[in-house]
C-alpha cells in the first residue's frame, strides 16, 4: 500500500467506526484534518516514522465525534453568567439564587436568567409576587428551563403595559389570577414578546463568551457538531463574530426562527440571503425553525384529545395546519431545509400534511425535514415520516419516569398519553433516520453518553428501582450510538465529512475510557470521554489519557 504518513496515530484501540457495516478496527490514523486510515496497526507499523505521534489506547474505545442535533448554543446567556435556576429543585433555592444575583449586580438595569420549572408551579406558573419581594425595583425576566415561558416581576409588566384588559395574543398565554384576571408574572409562548422592550437584549460580547462556553462543555462532552435550533440575526451576528476571531472550533449548522405573524416572503428572503452569507465550513444555516405548537407543561402542547385537567381545551397551534400547508411547500421549493418543534400528536399531524403536501408539489428530493421532540406521535403518523423521508429528532435524555412524569405528564396529559411518550423504536422499525438532540440548556448537562444510556434503559440513571417509561420502545445500542452519530450528520448534509470514521473523511472522534459494549446499559453514563478530536485538531484531553 502506498504510504499514509500520518501525523497522528491511535493503535491499540477499540474503534467502532459506524461505518455502513459496522466494522471494529484497532487503529486509526490521520494526516492534518483527514482520517487517512482505519484497520489493523500491523497493516500500517512499518509505513510511518518514529516522529509520529502515537497514542497507545490500551484497549480504550473510540467513536465518531457526537452530534447533537437540535440545541440551543446561542441561548446559553441565561445559564452561562446570569441568573442560574437551571438544576435548582425548590422554590428556597431559586429565591436564594436571585438574591445573591441580585446582591453580586448592584447597578444592572434588569436581570435576566433562566431555568426554572413548571413542576414547582404547576398549572399557574410563578408569581411575579415572589420576584417583587426580592427585586422590587428594576425588571427581572427569567426564561423556563424549556425556553417556552418567562417569569417576570410587576415593574416588568407595568413598564409593557400589560393589564387585566390585555388579551391573550394569538399563540400565547398571559398567566392570570384566576378570580381577578390580574397578570400573574408568568407569560407563555408568544406572550413572551410583549416584554421585550422592556429587557435590555444580550450584547454581541455577552453571546460570544455564552458561544464560547458551549464550546468548551461540548468537548469535555464529546460533541464535536450541533444544530443550533433558534437563530435571529443576533445570534447569527456572535457567530460570525467567532468565526471572524477564528474561535469557531465546533461544526455548527443553524436553523433561522420564522414566525407565523410576519410576511413570509421577507422571511423566506431572509432566509435565502442569510444562506448565501453563511457558508463557513464550521457555521451554515440552511434551515428554517418552525415552532408548529409549545410544550405540555405550559398547556400550550396542540393534541388530538383535549388535556386530562381541562377537558374542553386541546391547546392550539401556533402555525395553523392552512398555513403550514401554505408555508412548506414553498421552503421545500426553495431548497430550504425546515426544522420543525412538534410535542403534541396534532402538532405531529399537521406538520406531516405540510410536508406531504411539499411532496406531492415539488416531488420527492432530498430534503431532509425534520420534526423534533415527538412527544406524542401516533403510530399512523409514525409511518407517515418514512414515507416523507423525514427525519426524527428525539430527546433521549427525557425518556424516563421523573418529576416531570408525576408533576406535569400525568396530570395534563392523564395516564394512558402520559405512558406513550416519546416513541423510540417505533420509529426506527419505520426505517426513520433518528438523530438524538438534548435541546440544551433544556437537558444539562447533554453529555451524550447519558443519552445513549436513557435511550435504552428508559429509566432514571443512578436508580435500581426506577420505573421504566415504554418499555417496548427501548432500543439499542448500536441505535443510539448512530442516532448520536452518522444520523446527525445526516440530518444536517455532513454524512460526507464527518459521522462515521471512514478513510477520507474529517478527523472527528473521541476517545472513551471504556468500550460500552462491555458493560451494563446502567453504566454507559458513567463512562469518561478522555480525548475530543475535531479535523485532527485536539478540543479536549483529559489528564486520565496517556499519550507516548
Ligand atoms: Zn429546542
Amino acid at each position: 500500500m502506498d504510504k499514509i504518513q500520518p501525523n497522528l496515530v491511535l493503535k491499540n484501540g477499540e474503534v467502532y467506526t459506524v461505518d455502513r457495516k459496522r466494522s471494529w478496527a484497532d487503529t486509526i490514523a490521520i494526516t492534518d484534518d483527514r482520517i487517512v486510515f482505519v484497520g489493523s496497526f500491523a497493516d500500517i507499523e512499518s509505513d510511518f516514522s518514529s516522529e509520529v505521534e502515537v497514542i497507545d489506547l490500551e484497549g480504550k474505545m473510540v467513536l465518531p465525534g457526537f452530534v447533537d442535533a437540535h440545541s440551543h448554543p446561542s441561548h446559553g446567556m441565561d445559564y452561562f453568567g446570569n441568573i442560574n435556576l437551571y438544576q435548582l429543585d425548590a422554590l428556597e433555592k431559586y429565591k436564594l439564587e436571585i438574591a445573591q444575583f441580585a446582591q453580586r449586580n448592584p447597578d444592572a438595569p434588569a436581570y435576566r436568567g433562566g431555568g426554572w420549572s413548571d413542576s414547582l408551579f404547576p398549572t399557574v406558573g410563578p408569581s411575579k409576587d415572589i420576584l417583587d419581594t426580592i427585586v422590587p425595583d428594576r425588571p427581572v425576566s427569567i426564561i423556563s428551563y424549556d425556553g417556552h415561558s418567562l417569569w417576570v416581576n410587576s415593574i416588568t409588566l407595568e413598564k409593557a403595559h400589560i393589564t387585566q384588559d390585555t388579551p391573550d395574543p394569538d399563540g400565547g398565554v398571559i398567566g392570570r389570577d384566576p378570580e381577578t384576571g390580574e397578570p400573574n408574572g408568568t407569560l407563555r409562548e408568544t406572550a413572551m414578546n410583549l416584554v421585550e422592550s422592556v429587557i435590555p437584549d444580550y450584547s454581541t460580547d455577552e453571546r460570544v463568551q455564552a458561544l464560547l462556553a458551549y464550546q468548551e462543555m461540548s468537548f469535555g462532552s464529546g460533541v464535536t457538531m450541533t444544530h443550533d435550533a433558534m437563530l435571529d440575526a443576533q445570534s447569527i451576528a456572535a457567530f460570525n463574530r467567532l468565526e471572524a476571531d477564528g474561535q469557531l472550533k465546533m461544526r455548527f449548522r443553524g436553523s433561522i426562527t420564522m414566525h407565523p405573524d410576519q410576511p413570509i416572503d421577507e422571511q423566506i428572503q431572509n432566509i435565502l440571503e442569510q444562506r448565501a452569507q453563511n457558508q463557513h465550513p464550521r457555521f451554515q444555516t440552511n434551515t428554517a425553525k418552525i415552532f408548529v405548537d409549545g410544550v405540555v407543561e405550559g398547556g400550550t402542547a396542540y393534541l388530538f384529545e383535549p388535556y386530562a385537567h381541562r377537558p374542553d381545551f386541546s391547546g392550539v397551534p401556533i402555525w395553523s395546519g392552512e398555513q403550514l400547508l401554505e408555508v412548506f411547500p414553498i421552503l421545500d421549493k426553495e431548497g430550504i431545509q425546515i426544522h420543525v418543534h412538534v410535542i403534541g400528536d396534532a402538532a405531529a399531524h399537521i406538520a406531516l400534511d405540510g410536508l406531504e403536501k411539499a411532496q406531492v408539489e415539488n416531488g420527492v428530493r432530498d430534503s431532509r425535514h425534520m420534526l423534533t421532540h415527538l412527544q406524542l406521535v401516533t403510530p399512523e403518523d409514525i409511518a407517515r415520516f418514512q414515507h416523507l423521508n423525514a427525519i426524527g429528532i428525539p430527546n433521549p435524555y427525557w425518556f424516563k419516569i421523573d418529576d416531570y412524569y408525576h408533576k406535569l405528564a400525568l396530570p395534563y396529559l392523564g395516564q394512558h398519553r402520559a405512558d406513550m411518550q416519546y416513541p423510540m423504536k417505533s420509529f426506527f422499525d419505520a426505517g426513520v433516520v433518528m438523530a438524538s438532540a438534548s435541546d440544551f440548556p433544556v437537558t444539562i448537562p447533554f453529555d451524550p453518553l447519558i443519552g445513549i444510556q436513557l435511550g435504552m434503559t428508559r429509566s432514571e440513571i443512578g436508580r435500581v428501582d426506577a420505573e421504566i417509561l415504554w418499555a417496548e420502545e427501548r432500543v439499542s445500542l448500536e441505535q443510539m450510538i448512530a442516532s448520536f452519530t452518522y444520523n446527525g450528520a445526516f440530518a444536517n448534509f455532513l454524512e460526507n465529512q464527518t459521522g462515521s470514521l471512514v478513510v477520507g473523511k474529517q478527523a472527528d472522534f473521541v476517545v472513551l475510557d471504556k468500550n460500552i459494549f462491555d458493560m451494563s446499559e446502567t453504566e454507559i453514563a458513567e463512562t469518561e470521554v478522555l480525548l475530543t478530536n475535531i479535523a485532527g485538531q485536539e478540543v479536549y484531553k483529559s489528564e486520565n489519557l496517556n499519550s507516548q
